[in-house]
């Protein structure tokens, strides 16, 4: 490339970084003019994309042009502060403005070598965020894609360490009758890392909750009786801090004192709800974490990060290190025993530059500016709760967890549980199709639920308000 192609290239790349950045700015003012859940039909964006790589260059004009009007009626608009589905992934401006840089960087922070500030940053933003969480001092941080690939990552190293790493050399041989074991409420995510990690899904055994779908500690501690007398080898459990179908919380300091007695791993996955713990009233939900073995959260959930950014520490990062690490010649280096490579921690080997979007975030808004937002999105839900106890026609099927309300419509009249559900789900469809609102449902029981989490960076009261007038309507309609 010659001097003058570079300079060429950065120019161009210059002027269209400002009217891309202007786009992105009006896309954030104009957020709510967009339908929250994308209208189209299956295939609709597929067979309108061109079927052949262009042949010659195209310009960046066209290209934006097509993403404007090819790939934005395919966006669901999940900053959109009237996006109450599923849990929110909110991010943030100055969030935004860190994956700019680290996109134009484009380092690959895999060993301490190809970026010593990626892995750097990273070692002390686990610990701005332990120590403001209420996770034990002693324990290391490393951050993950995904919270499932942090429970894959916790179960594998709970399997080498039972095994004293010797399924990773010689295989299963010995070890056949694993059991981990989580609540039937618990996120798929579990089922999904005991397959990969070979205990199977069979083994993967669901306890009982109680009325408020939380694990049922006296039911856990039966099952793991009866297993080990009927020679099954307890591996791990898996505690839900905040489930995603209803933000129950298990009984951890019980679940801990008995992964304790009977040298069980314990995992703790706090995927959503572990954003709360920024809130010292709502560190009552970890007590017992000193007795488990790790923990996940999701900054890319409701901690104004975006997606992708999964925060897993760990008691003894050397179990991770033990099951993780592999060193052929091609990467070694000579800081290899003096500096964290963060590749040896966990199973891809690349590692995008996430810590840089977290520091940016916590120092832009700062602990109370974090700590305001956290409690203004469980001060609209604990608003929208009373709205539907006050209302003779809708009913809280749990408890508000959170920010999250799980909630049905309920005329009196309708008796029949087959008769709600189909009602309840219909008029989830009407408000979604409507793209003035987006909320999904759980099953609560049984009943068909509908959800609202909100978490989004930016909704306000009035936008509660709002939904709950649509909801209102829509189920009278
Ligand atoms: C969202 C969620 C997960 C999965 O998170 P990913 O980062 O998408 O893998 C796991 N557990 C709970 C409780 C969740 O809410």
């Amino acid at each position: 490339v010659k001097e003058s192609d570079i300079n060429k290239s950065s120019e161009e790349f210059r002027k269209y970084a400002h009217q891309f950045v202007d786009w992105m700015a009006d896309y954030m003012k104009d957020i709510e003019q967009y339908p929250v859940k994308s209208q189209v039909e299956p295939r609709d964006i597929y067979d309108k994309i061109k079927n052949k790589i262009p042949t010659k260059s195209e310009s960046l004009d066209n290209i934006f042009q097509d993403f404007k009007d090819l790939i934005i009626p395919g966006i669901t608009h999940w900053q959109s502060p009237n996006y109450f589905a599923y849990f929110p992934a909110n991010t943030s401006p100055p969030s935004i403005l860190a994956e700019m840089l680290s996109a134009t960087m484009g380092i690959q922070g895999m060993k301490w070598e190809t970026s010593p500030a990626s892995t750097e940053l990273e070692e002390k933003m686990m610990e701005w965020l332990r120590d403001n969480m209420g996770i034990p001092k002693q324990w290391t941080g490393v951050i993950h894609d995904s919270a499932s690939m942090a429970t894959l990552v916790s179960i594998i190293t709970a399997r080498e360490v039972f095994s004293k790493y010797n399924i990773n050399k010689e295989g299963f041989e010995g070890f056949t009758k694993f059991r981990v074991y989580c609540s039937e409420e618990t996120h798929s995510s579990i089922e999904k890392g005991a397959k990969i990690a070979g205990i199977g899904q069979k083994n993967v055994i669901k306890i009982t909750t109680n009325d408020r779908l939380e694990l049922r500690h006296d039911l856990l501690l039966e099952q793991i009786k009866t297993d080990i007398s009927n020679g099954y080898q307890p591996l791990c459990i898996i505690a839900a801090i905040g489930t995603t179908g209803t933000m129950s919380i298990d009984p951890l300091e019980d679940i801990s004192n008995i992964a304790k007695e009977f040298k069980i791993w314990l995992h703790v996955d706090a995927a959503y709800a572990g954003s709360a713990l920024f809130l010292p009233e709502y560190r009552y939900m970890i007590k017992g974490i000193k007795k488990a073995d790790s923990f996940v959260f999701n900054p890319h959930k409701w901690l104004f990060t975006n997606f992708d950014c999964t925060a897993y520490f760990m008691k003894d990062k050397h179990a991770a290190i033990n099951t993780f690490s592999i060193l052929p010649e091609y990467l070694k280096t000579q800081t290899d025993g003096i500096v964290s490579n963060h590749c040896d921690w966990g199973i891809p080997l690349g590692r995008r530059f996430r810590s840089l979007k977290l520091w940016f975030v916590m120092r832009y808004y700062g602990l109370e500016g974090i700590q305001r937002k956290l409690r203004h999105h469980i001060n609209l839900a604990i608003w929208l709760e009373s709205k539907i106890i006050e209302s003779s026609d809708f009913e809280l099927l749990t408890p508000r967890g959170l920010n999250l309300v799980c909630f049905r419509y309920k005329p009196a009249g309708i008796k029949d549980e087959e008769k709600l559900n189909k009602l309840n789900e219909k008029l989830m469809h009407k408000l979604n199709a409507s793209g003035s609102i987006y909320l999904t449902h759980t099953r609560v029981k049984g009943s068909f639920t509908l959800r609202m989490a909100i978490g989004q960076t930016n909704v306000e009261k009035s936008h509660i308000e709002n939904a709950w007038i649509l909801i209102k309507k829509a189920a009278n309609k």
